[in-house]
């Protein structure tokens, strides 16, 4: 049988850590269960992060907001900093799964997993969230874009843990939306999914326009050209067909069981067309 260990302080994470490099870590379980349930009858150890206080929690500083990566989904759709700060990453996370799934998946895993389908990640990439990690040997931290290297792969090193997710309170977005395509309305993992944040004048025009898609590509995709088509326009028919044209030649999906490459590349660029009636004020 697997031993499961439970701290309750990052300094005792450390020291178990230290003692047993090859422990694994999980906060919420409900991605790591589900990969390593046969290895849980079998020896090896596994770390469990929910009791962690250091990890808990949703603090803010004058000018950032500190999530703690055991915080759960649940806790951060409840929160009325996440709902007034960060509305897209709301959005998103109200897409997870289902209530059961929320209840126990954190942020952290979300991030950790590093699923090309996390519906965390592509509002966090637009909100330019950082990373912040631990071991015995110090403290780091880096942008998601970077901590995230490929699918199911991050810069996690061993003894290393994600103590919390760090997000700039200044976003200036007036306009947000988020829309997952999945084969179902509810307990759906994404054929494709988009997170769009805008600064927008009165009149509609964009002054400024952050995009991400999560299922296209082996890590969120993004896209300069494709952020620079919006700015100066209006959310018009014209500037929608040409975002798609780019986004449809840029994305590089796969097909699986969900769905084939040539369906998410389609789905994509209509995620975008969809702009033209989708967002609201905050
Ligand atoms: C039925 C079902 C439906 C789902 N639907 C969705 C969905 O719609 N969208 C979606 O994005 N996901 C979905 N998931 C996946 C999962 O629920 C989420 O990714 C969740 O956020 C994972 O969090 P967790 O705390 O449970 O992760 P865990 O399973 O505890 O951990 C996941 C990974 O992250 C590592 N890890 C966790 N916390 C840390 C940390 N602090 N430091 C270092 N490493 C850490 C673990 O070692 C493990 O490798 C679904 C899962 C299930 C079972």
């Amino acid at each position: 049988m697997a031993d499961v260990h439970v701290p309750s302080s990052l300094d005792e994470v450390f020291r178990l850590l230290d003692e047993e490099p090859s422990a694994r870590l999980f906060a919420g379980g409900t991605d790591i269960m589900v990969r390593s349930f046969p290895d849980m009858r079998e020896r090896g150890s596994f770390l469990c992060l929910e009791r962690v206080d250091e990890l808990r929690g949703i603090h803010g500083s004058a000018t950032e907001v500190r999530i703690g990566a055991a915080a759960t989904l649940s806790e951060l759709i409840a929160s009325p900093v996440i709902a007034d700060l960060f509305p897209l990453l709301r959005e998103a996370l109200r897409h997870v799964g289902a209530p059961a799934v929320r209840n126990m998946g954190t942020l952290g895993g979300n991030i950790c997993t590093a699923s090309p389908a996390g519906d965390s990640l592509p509002p966090l990439y637009i909100l330019g969230a950082e990373v912040e990690l631990r071991s015995l040997e110090g403290r780091r931290r880096m942008p998601i874009g970077a901590f995230i290297t490929g699918p199911g792969r991050t810069q996690l090193e061993e003894g290393e843990v994600l103590c919390a997710v760090v997000i700039g309170k200044e976003q200036g977005f007036n306009f947000h939306h988020f829309e997952k395509v999945g084969q179902r309305k509810a307990m759906a993992i994404s054929v494709a999914s988009l997170a769009f944040g805008a600064e927008t004048r009165r009149d509609g025009t964009i002054v400024k326009a952050r995009c991400a898609f999560g299922s296209v590509a082996p890590t969120v995709f993004t896209s300069r050209l494709l952020n620079d088509t919006f700015a100066g326009n209006t959310l018009n028919t014209a500037v929608l067909d040409r975002a798609a044209a780019i986004v449809r030649e840029g994305v590089s999906p796969i097909s699986d069981i969900r769905a084939s490459m040539e369906y998410r590349r389609q789905v994509a660029g209509n995620l975008v067309m969809r702009l033209e009636g989708a967002g609201k004020d905050r």
